[in-house]
């Protein structure tokens, strides 16, 4: 069977919706096919979007423009407009090469993305944001990790799809976007033909998202803070716009790719899947964020309310964060979240909320 047939039955997880045809491969926006629709899905073909994108004769003309942002180098809200290509570093220290610390298939993410044989994971080095609790302070502060060109990078994208994971998922992608998708190209010209998930901080910049329309199929965000003097706090340069910066390229990426669509085993193919790390004392604004994503991108939003905070790197200097959070606070979290009206919350966490609330009683 060719790689490029949809061997499985295309699915919504979440239950209802409406199927579309964008470009030669089928999707199901938000409700569970008919039959016979079912059986015409089975024949049809999947295909990622930087598919069409190559095909229409845009995927260099990305890139190009991309690689030129290094130059002057304003891929996120940080805007160091120092010259990459010239050896100059900015806030990220992020050289004008690929540092990467690691690549293999990954089981603890979410399990759209695991199924049964894991998610393609790529954890790059270095980071735009840099939080002061951050939980890979190894790796995104010190810059742990091996300095790679972007045929290295393509090389590991395809070793993955070798080794059957079910996406190829970019870590912290952010500082070197225009490398990733230069690599995606070359890779896809070598028979890559997962899908890309884009797995940022949220720090990014909603232009720089643009230029990922048609590449990236699944954007995996968090969304850390709501409150623009929490996000300084907490980060070790000054980061107050991160809200707003986030919620900008949150309904950018919602409006590329929209909400989640799975296949027939639960595998997602296409969306955004949004994540919320709950932190001691309310300093993320739990109750906000869930009203935000319901009314800013939509209800049916794959949200994973996270309960595993740790206190790591310098959080223990910040009394209000130097703790794991209480059973109490992710209740409080995940209630408000259904209170939003939010209807696909993430499995894993849907059990930590029978746990917590176990352990309250
Ligand atoms: S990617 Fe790095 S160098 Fe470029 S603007 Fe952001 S922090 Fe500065």
């Amino acid at each position: 069977m060719d790689d490029n047939e949809l061997t499985r039955k295309v699915f919504l997880a979440g239950g209802l919706g409406l199927i579309s045809l964008l470009g030669g491969g089928w999707l199901l926006k938000a409700c569970a096919p008919p039959e016979d629709t079912v059986e015409e899905k089975e024949k049809s073909k999947w295909q990622p979007s930087y598919a069409q994108l190559e095909e229409s004769g845009e995927f260099a003309l990305r890139i190009e423009q991309a690689y030129k942002y290094l130059e002057d180098c304003q891929l996120c809200p940080r805007r160091c407009r120092v010259n990459r290509l010239a050896g100059e570093t900015g806030f990220c220290r992020s050289p004008e090469k690929v540092v990467v610390y690691s690549h293999h298939p990954h089981f603890g993410e979410e399990l759209p993305l695991v199924g049964e044989n894991g998610s393609g994971t790529i954890f790059f080095s270095n980071c735009n944001l840099r939080c002061v609790f951050c939980q890979n302070y190894p790796i995104a502060h010190e810059g742990r990790g091996r300095m790679i060109n972007d045929e290295d990078l393509a090389e590991m994208m395809l070793d993955l799809q070798h080794r059957g994971s079910h996406n190829i998922n970019l870590v912290t992608p952010t500082h070197v976007m225009p490398q990733i998708i230069n690599a995606i190209r070359m890779a896809f010209k070598e028979g890559l033909n997962l899908p890309i998930c884009y797995n940022t901080s949220g720090y990014e910049r909603a232009e720089m998202i643009e230029l990922l329309d048609g590449i990236v199929d699944i954007y995996l965000p968090d969304m850390k803070f709501m409150d623009g003097d929490k996000a300084e706090r907490y980060n070790l340069a000054e980061a107050h716009d991160y809200p707003e910066m986030a919620q900008q390229s949150l309904k950018e990426m919602h409006r590329q790719v929209g909400d989640l669509v799975t296949d027939m085993d639960g595998i997602a193919l296409q969306g955004v899947m949004v994540r919320h790390l709950v932190m001691p004392n309310r300093v993320t604004s739990p109750r906000e964020f869930a009203f935000w994503v319901a009314e800013n991108l939509s209800r049916d939003t794959y949200v994973n309310i996270m309960s595993q905070y740790r206190v790591e790197f310098k959080a223990f200097e910040y009394d209000e964060i130097s703790r794991a959070i209480t059973s109490g606070e992710f209740v409080e979290a995940m209630e408000w979240a259904k209170e939003a009206g939010l209807t696909n919350l993430d499995e894993r966490s849907l059990s930590q909320l029978e746990i917590h609330r176990y352990r309250m009683d």
